[in-house]
């Protein structure tokens, strides 16, 4: 995955994030910091900890997050971007824009599938490979990160291909099984030179998801061997019960579970992930946009489902939906920790939620309300035009 560099030219600036009620780190293995500051310098996080410990002097800009909740910026593993903030697949301006307010900092494409007239022959698919990974870096809407640029393998592509596509920019492929590849064994020969060269893989699982898609069951799961079992809950169309609990149980590979999916497979992949100890797999995405739509909210929907109903705390939840995903994804924000992305959700329970607090109200099924999305140290929203308005917003102080 990109780790792309930001400008080095531009002036250094220190954000001081103070009074923070409930530290979120993202980090499943200690969810919860003991910490009231973060504060960082230019782009990445400098401090954490107790304000009467780190250094907040010299500061450009200063929040007062008013006993709010901050987390790191939500990442959507799984979106299907084509052109810009645009997409055709509901004819809809802005989806990215709404998504942000939906506290998503980060997404990774699983392919530009819905592009009108998409190209398959092997030059026509590399070149819009390339295009949509440069178009995407140089235009982020509200600060968003898209990491796309995600070809979809067909037959006939050699090593040479995936040599190339690497060395012109390419990180990720499409979903494996959206294109002419559907058998396991060249999917699987494809997949190996994708990651010889640094390209990370994702496949299809389950039913075919539009008319011209088709089944990817778990035999041809195995035998690939992507990076990322997409979609493990399917998107739609699930796969019987006992082929989820086999992935779960014989691939090491990342559980992703989406919002376009069955919610009843999602929370059976969960639980299963935890009973063989192995939630650190688990991963979050929205598989959007689809034929169901644009869902800014998402993948905070997804932590609420899978919290109420898959019955972990809240806090675990959101983990799945930043560190577990950065570490996945090899990408260096999804964590609160000095060095990584400053780019943070502060969120609070909604109004008139029967949770006595952020976390009981999102473990009771609610969503959070979002204040305020920062992205490499800058305010990208205050308060959320699309969550439930939250009870405490955040208060730009300088
Ligand atoms: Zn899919």
């Amino acid at each position: 995955m990109a780790h792309d560099e930001p400008s080095k030219s531009a002036p250094q600036t220190k954000l001081v994030i103070r009074n923070i009620g409930l530290l979120l780190s993202g980090d499943l293995t200690n969810p919860i910091l003991d910490a009231d500051t973060v504060v960082a310098v230019g782009d990445r996080i400098a401090a954490v900890g107790k304000e009467k410990d780190v250094d907040t002097s010299g500061a450009t800009s200063s929040i007062d997050a008013k006993g709010t909740a901050l987390a790191p910026g939500l990442i959507d593993s799984h979106v299907h971007p084509v052109c810009g903030d645009w997409t055709p697949r509901q004819n809809q301006l802005g989806w990215i824009d709404s998504y942000l307010h939906g506290g998503v900092t980060t997404m990774v494409s699983a392919g530009e599938v819905h592009t009108p007239g998409r190209p398959k022959d092997i030059v026509g698919l590399k070149a819009m490979a390339i295009f949509a990974q440069r178009a995407f870096h140089a235009f982020r809407p509200g600060g968003v990160k898209i990491y796309a640029g995600a070809p979809v393998l067909e037959h006939g592509m050699v090593e040479d291909d995936f040599k190339e596509l690497a060395a012109a920019g390419v990180k990720i492929l499409g979903e494996v099984g959206l294109g002419s590849v559907k058998d396991g064994k060249t999917a699987h020969q494809m997949v190996s030179w994708a990651r010889k060269y640094g390209i990370q893989s994702t496949i299809h699982t389950g039913g075919p998801s539009i008319p011209g898609s088709s089944l990817i069951d778990k035999d041809m799961v195995l035998e690939t061997d992507a990076d990322v079992i997409g979609h493990v809950n399917g998107g739609h169309t699930a796969l019987p019960d006992d082929q989820i609990t086999a992935l779960c149980e014989r691939s090491t590979r990342a559980l992703e579970i989406v919002h376009n999916g069955n919610e009843r497979a999602g929370l059976l992949a969960l639980r299963t992930a935890m009973e063989f100890k192995q939630l650190d797999r688990v991963i979050l995405g929205t598989d959007s946009p689809a034929g169901s739509g644009v869902q800014p909210l998402g993948i905070v929907r997804m932590i609420s489902l899978l919290s109420s109903l898959g019955g972990i705390p809240a806090e675990v939840a959101i983990c799945l939906a930043t560190g577990n995903t950065a570490k996945m994804r090899k990408l260096d924000c999804g964590l609160i920790a000095p060095g990584r992305e400053a780019s943070f959700v502060l969120m609070d329970k909604a109004q008139h939620t029967a949770g006595k607090n952020l976390l009981d109200s999102i473990q009771k099924g609610d969503l959070p309300g979002i204040g305020m999305v920062i992205i490499d140290g800058a305010i990208s929203v205050q308060r959320s035009r699309n969550t439930p308005p939250a009870t405490a917003v955040p208060e730009v102080v300088t």
